[in-house]
């Protein structure tokens, strides 16, 4: 097989193989990708003959716009923070997959990676095939990975149809592949996005080194309904402890803000929103007006999406700038 190498002029070229079930080298701002078709079983074998790589390593998969991420994974609120504060950029974002993703992308996990990269000529082409692209570096199997199109020629020349090249990678190294699919946000693999970038967003990350890390205040981007303090929704009683413990280790005075009886322990700071919706609805912005005064950081209970207590959470929700924990 001829491999071609062409410009940005090969983007319709390469939008149109990736259509026909075949497969692409492109440059990212981390490292070039070789891509196929993430909904198409074929594609993702190809890319993984072409690269010799076991096939128990899963791809990202690459989309070129955020409202893209719902057909393909469970979007939690908190990744959309993610995708709203870091996309499009070097950030992978692991989710719970949707059916439509073959098992031969997740090596037959139930989660998905998700990238939305910057590079142009990564989104255009992405954009133009019309479907999401699952890319490993387009190197071969334990080789280095590549950063301009001359390395991506050396490794995959008369294995794959086209390489389109955008010169020298921006970034140079990998993403930073961040798994939302468990209770705490964990870094997999670190990248140009950092612990510290993250925990503008998260209230706390675990490091590659297992070690986890709590924002000091997160997510003070997005101010609507917002106390001036941090605050976060809890999933569970169970969590909303554990965290304020975290919290407290840390230095940190925060409050627990629940229905009547949901944390019980003396030793715990906690405000009574009430009873019923109907009582949390009318007490909620109080509580927080007082517990920005008294506190640091804000955990509020996660009530249910229905009736009247789903738009109290549509509320806090934007209180907590998504961030559940
Ligand atoms: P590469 O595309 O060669 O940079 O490799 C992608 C890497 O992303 C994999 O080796 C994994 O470390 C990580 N990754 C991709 N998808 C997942 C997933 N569903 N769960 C955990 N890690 C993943
Ligand atoms: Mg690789």
């Amino acid at each position: 097989m001829e491999t071609e190498i062409k410009g940005a002029d090969g983007i319709a070229r390469g939008a149109e193989i990736i259509k026909s079930g075949d497969i692409v080298a492109f440059p990212t701002e981390t490292v070039y990708g070789l891509g196929g078709d993430a909904l198409n079983a074929t594609a993702i074998k190809k890319i993984f003959e072409a690269k010799g790589r076991p096939q128990d390593n899963p791809l990202i998969v690459h989309i070129s716009d955020k409202s893209q991420a719902e057909g393909v994974a469970h979007v939690t609120p908190a990744a959309l923070a993610l995708f709203e504060r870091f996309a499009p950029g070097p950030l992978t974002v692991v989710l719970k997959k949707k059916d439509c993703i073959p098992s031969e992308v997740t090596a037959g996990l139930d989660t998905v990676g998700i990238r939305i990269p910057r590079h142009d000529i990564a989104r255009r082409l992405i954009s133009l095939a019309g479907t999401p692209v699952a890319a490993p570096s387009a190197n071969t199997s334990s080789r280095i990975s590549p950063t301009t199109a001359a390395h991506v020629y050396e490794d995959m020349k008369g294995r794959i149809p086209l390489i389109l090249d955008g010169g020298q990678c921006e970034i140079g190294i990998e993403s930073t592949v961040l798994d939302m699919s468990g209770e705490v946000p964990v870094i997999l693999r670190p990248g140009a996005v950092t612990i510290e970038m993250l925990l503008e967003v998260l209230p706390m990350v675990m490091n590659s080194r297992g070690e986890l890390k709590v924002a000091k205040a997160p997510g003070m981007k997005y101010k609507h309904y917002a106390p001036v303090v941090a605050c976060a929704l809890a999933s569970s009683a169970e969590s909303a402890k554990k965290f304020y413990a975290r919290l407290v280790a840390d230095g940190h005075k925060p409050v627990i803000i629940g229905r009547k009886g949901y944390v019980s322990d003396a030793s715990i700071k906690f405000m009574d929103a009430g009873d019923t919706a109907a009582e949390v609805a009318r007490n909620i912005y109080k509580l927080l007006r007082d517990a920005e005064k008294l506190y640091d950081y804000i955990i509020i209970e996660k009530f249910s999406d229905t009736d009247l207590e789903y738009s109290i959470m549509n509320r806090l929700i934007k209180s907590t700038q998504g961030v559940i924990i």
